[in-house]
């Protein structure tokens, strides 16, 4: 059996960025070191990184000392506010792509614009956009018109295109002024481009990340798009032999949160086949 893996995998830029943070501050710091949420969505990698003294924590009530890490999708304003009142030393490993999302989404605030975040509403980048918008946002999943006369748009970065334009065609229908920042990633949109094309080439899909990430689950739903036979795993022990009876080929792609060390398992069981 081939097995094509895609060029784009493993670590983004924004997360190689946050863990190399991370892992310098716990080696540097004699401070424990905390991180509001996991770091990134990943918790083969979260486990890895509690090992090394990194715990994760969902806020900062209990915490007195140490330092605290802003992850990888942002967190809220309130969060941040919290962690200053207290006088807690921090670090921010927000992605840069995803700041911009929030500078943009402020600027289309601050000039009369009511602010669409296009993406799902419960994940951390778009609950850290909208509280920097005092929450004065709207944040859509589906084509949805709005009544209002100046509309700004922004996106989650892990969005795939099409759901952008789907989304964008239906508030072009009542908007007087549309303004629009396509605020998807790029690492986003090459990994979905190469996914589709390696999915194209081959008898199954195989979509190597968290469960919890949201840009793991796009890939599997554009692969979906050219190719119904996809599966989505965390770990190669979720494979199951049964699924590669009589396949010539398969191809397999990774969410930006999964370490290299669980893809490069996931091939060599494949291989093994
Ligand atoms: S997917 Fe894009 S926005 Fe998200 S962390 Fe990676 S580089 Fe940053």
């Amino acid at each position: 059996m081939i097995v094509l893996k895609a060029k784009n995998i493993g670590f983004c830029f924004g997360v190689k960025r946050a863990i190399n943070m991370v892992l310098k501050e716990a080696g540097d710091s004699r401070q424990k070191v905390y991180t509001m949420g996991p770091i990134i969505h990943n918790p083969q990698m979260v486990n890895i990184l509690k090992e090394k003294g990194i715990t994760p924590v969902d806020d900062v009530l209990g915490i007195n000392d140490g330092v605290v890490v802003f992850r990888t999708h942002g967190i809220k304003k309130d969060e941040e506010e919290s962690i200053k009142r207290k006088g807690l030393r921090s670090i921010d490993t927000t992605c840069p792509f995803v700041k911009r999302v929030r500078k943009h989404a402020l600027y289309l605030k601050n000039n009369g614009y009511k602010v669409v975040i296009i993406g799902d509403k419960n994940h951390p980048e778009v609950k850290s956009v909208l509280s920097y918008l005092d929450n004065d946002g709207i944040v859509l999943q589906e084509p949805l018109a709005i009544e209002a006369k100046k509309i700004g748009v922004v996106s989650q970065t892990t969005l795939d295109k099409g759901t952008f334009v789907n989304i964008v065609r239906e508030l072009a229908r009542n908007a007087h002024e549309l303004r629009i920042f396509n605020t998807i990633c790029e690492s986003t949109e090459v990994r979905q481009k190469e996914a589709v094309d390696l999915a194209g080439k081959v008898d199954m899909m195989l979509v190597v990340g968290g469960k919890n990430s949201a840009n793991t689950s796009k890939l599997c739903k554009v692969v979906q798009t050219v190719q119904p036979r996809v599966y989505q795993i965390e770990t190669a022990d979720e494979i199951n032999p049964e699924w590669f009876r009589g396949l010539q080929n398969v191809g397999i792609t990774a969410g930006a949160s999964t370490p290299d060390l669980i893809i490069d398992s996931v091939e060599r069981r494949v291989k093994n086949f």
